[in-house]
């Protein structure tokens, strides 16, 4: 039972109220107990992961899960603004101490288009981009970005859905039937209308991510660049820090603190990245979206970094320093698909740790996630080899390493598969040889300079 003096007398917040129960409101909750805070979620699934943490209220509960909390958070982006607009009222009310992230940054980051205009008006390249409203505009669009294109929902997409490549004219008839649904908000995509997104497909040779937490007095700390690799569109690893990198570094930075800075965000946000070439033939970043909230790319930071993303997200949302964002070891995070692995064989691996989301086991769910870390970095390609051996579900991993140098281009990898009518994009598979894991540790020397 709490007592009056279970907590220190200055702390005025005790509970926090996460929108969302997922694993990623798990993993908050696990970071905001050592500092003291307990938390409650709004969340319809009641076993769902965070379930172990606190209590979860439904939907039918919004007031009793108001009443239970004394600052609120979210952990999935795809939340109602009118819920989150309710939160925002009350804590400029005073009666509760605040609603973060901001209701701007959720529902620009709900929308692919309102996106990509606030990329561009900071000064930060994306990838042409136009809105799409009729089979015309499509065909418009095609004219003028030029094929192949990337045609996209600008709301609901998640996990590669909702998108759909078109290669040749005669794609753009099949591309428009099968998305335009979303425009009237009709069909299952999306429930709100909005324009669909019709965005040059680029050559990218790799996919990073950047995230970096704000606190409130305005403050920015930045994690290093990660590589992310994609299976049918799902996440499957990442590696931190993202080898080769630390010349990117400074324009990742830069860019996820404007965009901080202009929306008055406060605790954890994900930006992704696609690596390009510029006109003069140089590694340049284009932004791709961004998530107002803790990432799966982020993951490895657990135990990979001085402070995890998550446990910087809490004390963001309750007004305490963060905490140095540093990564303390080179790491490769790999996400569990659909069935668990036998965990003492994941355990036998030196420097494996093993997160269960404690969910039941379903067709490329994301139930659980390993970090590897070994002592000595030498060990990270052969400790990850064997780690992917104890997979059920591979995730494409187990094809044979090749050098980054060698990769295919992404266009020749980019593939679209007509499952049930959803178009998926799967990226380039790229594994690094040990060689390139030697260079991790260069990459996280050089990081750390940028840094300070
Ligand atoms: P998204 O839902 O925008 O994150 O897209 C899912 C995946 O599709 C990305 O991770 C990329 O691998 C790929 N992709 C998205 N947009 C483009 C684009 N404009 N050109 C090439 N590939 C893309």
């Amino acid at each position: 039972m709490t007592t009056a003096n279970a907590y220190p007398v200055t702390q005025t917040i005790r509970t926090i109220g996460i929108l969302g129960g997922g694993q990623l409101g798990m993993m908050l909750a696990e970071a905001a107990m050592p500092l003291g805070y307990q938390c409650v979620f709004l969340e319809d699934s009641a076993d769902c992961p965070a379930s172990l943490y606190g209590r979860v209220f439904h939907s039918d509960q919004l007031e009793d899960f108001i009443a239970a909390a004394d600052v609120f958070t979210l952990e999935f982006e795809n939340t109602p603004t009118a819920t989150v607009e309710q939160l925002t009222d009350l804590s400029k009310s005073g009666s509760k101490q605040g609603m973060f992230p901001p209701l701007i940054a959720l529902d620009i980051a709900q929308d692919r288009l309102k996106e990509k205009q606030m990329f561009n008006s900071l000064d930060i390249a994306t990838v042409p981009f136009m809105a799409v409203n009729s089979e015309a505009d499509l065909q418009q669009a095609c004219h003028e970005l030029g094929l192949p294109i990337v045609l996209k929902t600008s709301r609901g997409g998640y996990d590669g859905k909702g998108q759909f490549v078109i290669r040749q004219d005669s794609d753009i008839k099949a591309a428009w039937q099968n998305l335009k649904d979303a425009v009237t908000g009709k069909g299952s995509l999306t429930p709100t209308p909005a324009p669909l997104i019709a965005e040059g497909f680029i050559n990218f040779s790799r996919e990073l991510s950047i995230i970096a937490a704000r606190a409130q007095n305005g403050q920015v700390r930045c994690y290093d660049l990660v590589e992310n690799h994609h299976h049918n569109g799902i996440l499957a690893k990442t590696q931190a820090p993202a080898v080769g990198t630390s010349h990117l570094f400074k324009q990742a930075t830069d860019a996820i603190t404007k965009i901080m800075n202009h929306l008055d965000y406060v605790g954890v946000m994900a930006l992704e990245l696609f690596v390009t070439k510029d006109a003069r033939g140089h590694d340049t970043l284009l932004a791709n979206e961004i998530a107002p909230r803790v990432h799966n790319s982020g993951h490895w930071s657990i135990e990979g970094a001085v402070t995890s993303q998550f446990e910087n997200h809490i004390r963001a949302v309750v007004n305490l320093p963060l905490g140095d964002t540093d990564n303390v070891h080179p790491a490769i995070m790999l996400n569990i698909l659909g069935q668990y692995p036998d965990i003492s064989d994941v355990l036998n691996i030196d420097g494996a740790h093993y997160h269960s989301y404690h969910k039941a086991e379903r067709d490329d769910r994301k139930i659980a996630h390993i970090t590897l870390m070994p002592n000595d970095v030498a060990d990270l390609e052969p400790a990850l080899a064997k780690l992917v051996a104890t997979l059920p579900n591979k995730m494409g991993l187990e094809k044979k390493p090749s050098a980054i140098d060698s990769q295919p281009k992404a266009a020749d990898s980019l593939i679209t598969t007509d499952n049930n009518n959803d178009n998926i994009l799967e990226s380039t598979e790229v594994h690094i040889d040990d060689s390139q894991t030697t260079q991790a540790i260069d990459a996280k020397a050089k990081t750390e300079k940028v840094k300070k």
